[in-house]
């Protein structure tokens, strides 16, 4: 195997070819917009840095951003100092940082869309803008309205989320996410270097985009994000289900897919990008080693057995109780009352703590987080009304 075809040069496939070119390989990224200002959050966790420093050390602009604030759907918030930094990135920027990273490496960059992919014979044939191009294998990494599918299913509705959000040209130096009644997903403001990215995601089919958009306007409002010059965007998120993440195939004989193409994206947080770069990294491996049926269980390894326990338990996080209230509500207000709790958030935050040992850890401190609660919530010194609109600007001091 000696050439291989990249299709889309986000960050799955810019990365998935700068390896492959580092170890030899020729490459070719097909992109129909190389780098672009994609609908995106742009976080990157501390888990993402610590595996990809240079995310942190590149010159090219970025946010660092350390504080954050959760807000529940009574409008009780909690504010909290991170113990990593995240690391906010425009897409224009990244995914150029990710292509100029490749194309150093040797890929050769094509600025084309790809309308058909035959994997049938025995070399990869790509239709680009109606000429023909053969390669030994092809990585699909175009993302999650991929439509190249060799021998495998689309992500279907149950797969995905809609996302609504607007660039605001202003600037903010923290993040926040807010949690709706009942609703599977949440707003956001993610604070980039010269503008904020806001938005909602919501479960595809549970609510119209028009529902979506009331939300997301209301928000705006009610943190006083001034709207002038903002620009609206929506697209498509994955949020595999645990039977698509167990089961669908994502590798044959002479093609496989990384990155949001192969669904690999946090079911709760929506996280995607260091699971784009890592399915990136560890494909552009077992192709290395030729060993590319390895790939989906060196995928399971490394998060995809968590990914599935998140969906397991993703609808429960959004829309379950705990004491009478709405998990979410609970989860703000012991942020508030609790350093223990907050330490286990600040973890979740940077990806440290996985969700498979997350029952246990939960379980393990229940004692010393009631402690905790009950401790704060009864010393007047500390206890504070939550949720009167007014205490909103205040954090709780819980030092
Ligand atoms: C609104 C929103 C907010 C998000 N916020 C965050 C966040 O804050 N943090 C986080 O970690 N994740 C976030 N995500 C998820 C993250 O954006 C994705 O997981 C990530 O972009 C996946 O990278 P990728 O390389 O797999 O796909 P993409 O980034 O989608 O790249 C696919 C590329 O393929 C190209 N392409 C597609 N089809 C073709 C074709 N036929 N021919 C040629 N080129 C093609 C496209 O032009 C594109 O450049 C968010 C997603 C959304 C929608």
């Amino acid at each position: 195997m000696k050439d291989i075809a990249i299709v889309g040069g986000g960050p799955a496939g810019a990365l998935c070819g700068e390896r492959l070119a580092s170890c030899g390989f020729k490459v070719t990224i097909f992109d129909e917009r190389l780098a672009w200002e994609k609908p995106c959050g742009g976080g990157l966790t501390h888990k993402a840095i610590e595996t990809y420093p240079f995310l942190l050390d590149s010159p090219y602009p970025k946010k660092i951003i350390r504080t954050a604030e959760l807000i529940s759907s009574r409008g009780h918030r909690a504010r909290f100092e991170m113990n990593h930094p995240i690391v906010i990135y425009a897409r224009k920027v990244l995914n150029g940082l990710l292509l100029d990273r490749a194309v150093a490496a040797g890929c050769t960059a094509v600025c084309s869309r790809v309308t058909n992919v035959n994997t049938n014979g025995e070399r990869v044939r790509l239709m680009v803008e109606g000429e023909e191009r053969v390669s030994d294998f092809v990585v699909l990494a175009s993302g999650a309205r991929n439509q190249l599918l060799p021998d495998t299913t689309a992500l279907g509705a149950d797969d995905l989320e809609m996302t609504l959000g607007y660039f605001v040209p202003t600037e903010e130096n923290i993040i926040k996410i807010k949690f709706l009644k009942e609703f599977e997903g949440y707003l956001w403001s993610f604070p980039r270097a010269d503008h904020l990215s806001v938005g909602i995601c919501a479960r595809m089919g549970q609510t119209t985009s028009q529902q979506l958009r009331r939300h997301l306007d209301a928000f705006v409002v009610e943190e006083k994000i001034p709207t002038a010059g903002a620009q609206l965007y929506s697209h498509v998120l994955p949020s595999p289900q645990a039977k698509t993440i167990r089961g669908r195939r994502i590798v044959g004989n002479n093609w496989a897919m990384a990155g949001d193409a192969a669904a690999t994206v946090d079911p709760i947080t929506g996280e995607g990008l260091y699971y784009a770069l890592r399915s990136g990294d560890l494909l552009a491996h077992a192709l290395a080693q030729g060993a590319p049926q390895e790939y989906p269980e060196r995928l399971r390894a490394a998060f995809s057995a968590d990914l599935e326990f998140a969906a397991n338990i993703a609808k429960k996080v959004f829309r379950g109780n705990f004491v009478g209230g709405a998990i979410t509500t609970r989860m703000v207000q012991l942020l508030n009352y609790s350093p223990a709790f907050r330490d286990l958030v600040r973890d979740i935050f940077s990806g440290s703590q996985s969700y498979r040992t997350l029952k246990r850890r939960l379980w393990g401190q229940l004692g010393i987080t009631v402690a905790e609660f009950t401790h704060s919530f009864l010393d007047p010194r500390r206890r504070r009304p939550i949720s009167s609109p007014s205490e909103h600007e205040t954090p709780i001091d819980t030092r």
